[in-house]
């Protein structure tokens, strides 16, 4: 499955977009800037993703009012992993670059990002040399879930790093081939490998607006990386599972040697509540993880595809085509 650039451009920006009205036009003008310096054809995507406020209004203006930005909404809000994968998937460039809405990923760091590339780097991480503006608890979750992740999966998926990265038309290719439901979309990157290389940056705090991952989606996107990159909570079963047979049947042949040689047997109340109480408790424990994967399972056998394009600006007639092409054999 190959994509040409139907329109001869070199980069895309791919922007995923959810409720930023607030940020929008600062965010416009930003892209503008930073477009017109750059040496080559450049497009603009955004993804709304199931926006409620203006933010769709904002965005399908500018597509109509000039080329270069373009424009795709999404049925619903299918979510941030799925929002940038739809964005890669339109993408017509040969270096794409993929970056939050609220310029926290400041636009300006792509001629850098670009200069890389040049250079014969296939994937360029922006990496988070600072965070501002995210609560001490969001950067200390982050880091946690990080080294966890690290320990527990088999591949390296760097640290500080983000969805803000450019990556190659050949990575694209190679991207769009991983058909998963579930996406941890930096993991799937480090699973992929190519000549990868990182540039600095400081992380401003959101420009305006408020944060579209609250609490309960980090630990989501959380679950979903160590569950997507890690068999280790299957392991994890299997070896608790393994100690406390072992523990049960130390005790039971405590039991029946009490049993046997003893004369005072029928106390054993307490022991078998805790015993009974306890290894159900394990029980539900181990089923529930293994519930986590059989999820991951019927998600993939259902086959359906990643998300639904509800309408689109500003694309040719080429790459509309491509799209469906694509969209069908997801
Ligand atoms: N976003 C999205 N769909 C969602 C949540 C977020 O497309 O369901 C977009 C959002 O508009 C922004 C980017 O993903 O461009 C990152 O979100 P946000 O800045 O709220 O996350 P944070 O930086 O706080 O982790
Ligand atoms: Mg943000």
């Amino acid at each position: 499955m190959i994509s040409r650039p139907p329109e001869d451009i070199r980069y895309s920006l791919v922007v995923p977009v959810f409720n930023e009205e607030a940020v929008l036009p600062l965010l416009l003008h930003r892209l503008e800037k930073v477009m017109a310096g750059l040496d080559a054809r450049t497009e603009a995507i955004f993804v709304d993703d199931g926006s409620r406020d203006t933010s769709s209004i904002v965005l399908e203006a500018k597509a109509k009012d000039d080329p270069r930005f373009k424009y795709i909404r999404l049925s619903r809000n299918f979510g941030h992993q799925i929002a940038i994968t739809a964005g890669m998937d339109a993408a017509s460039g040969e270096a794409i670059v993929v970056m939050d809405a609220d310029l926290q990923d400041p636009p300006e760091v792509v001629g850098e990002m670009i200069a890389r590339w040049k250079e014969g780097y296939e994937i360029v991480q922006a990496r988070r040399l600072s965070r501002d503006g995210e609560s001490a608890f969001k950067k200390k979750t982050a880091s946690l879930f990080e080294r966890l992740l690290g320990k527990l999966s088999s591949i390296d998926i760097p640290r500080d790093v983000g969805d803000f990265r450019l990556i190659d038309r050949k990575v694209l290719d190679a991207f769009r081939e991983m058909p998963e439901r579930d996406r941890f979309v930096r993991g799937m990157f480090a699973w992929l490998g190519f000549k990868q290389c990182e540039v600095a940056f400081h992380r401003p705090a959101r420009a305006a607006g408020e944060t579209k991952y609250p609490f309960w989606k980090m630990v989501r996107l959380a679950v979903n990386g160590v569950v997507s990159f890690s068999d280790a909570p299957l392991k994890l079963a299997i070896w608790t599972g393994a100690a406390v047979s072992a523990l049960a049947v130390l005790y039971g042949a405590y039991a029946i040697l009490s049993g046997l040689f003893t004369d005072h047997v029928v106390r054993g109340w307490t022991s078998t509540v805790v015993i009974v109480s306890f290894l159900c408790g394990l029980n539900m424990l181990l089923t529930g993880m293994i519930g986590l994967y059989v999820g991951r399972i019927h998600a993939e056998v259902k086959r359906r595809p990643l998300y639904v394009v509800a309408k689109k600006i500003g694309f040719s007639a080429v790459a509309n085509a491509e799209t469906r092409e694509r969209t069908r054999v997801a």
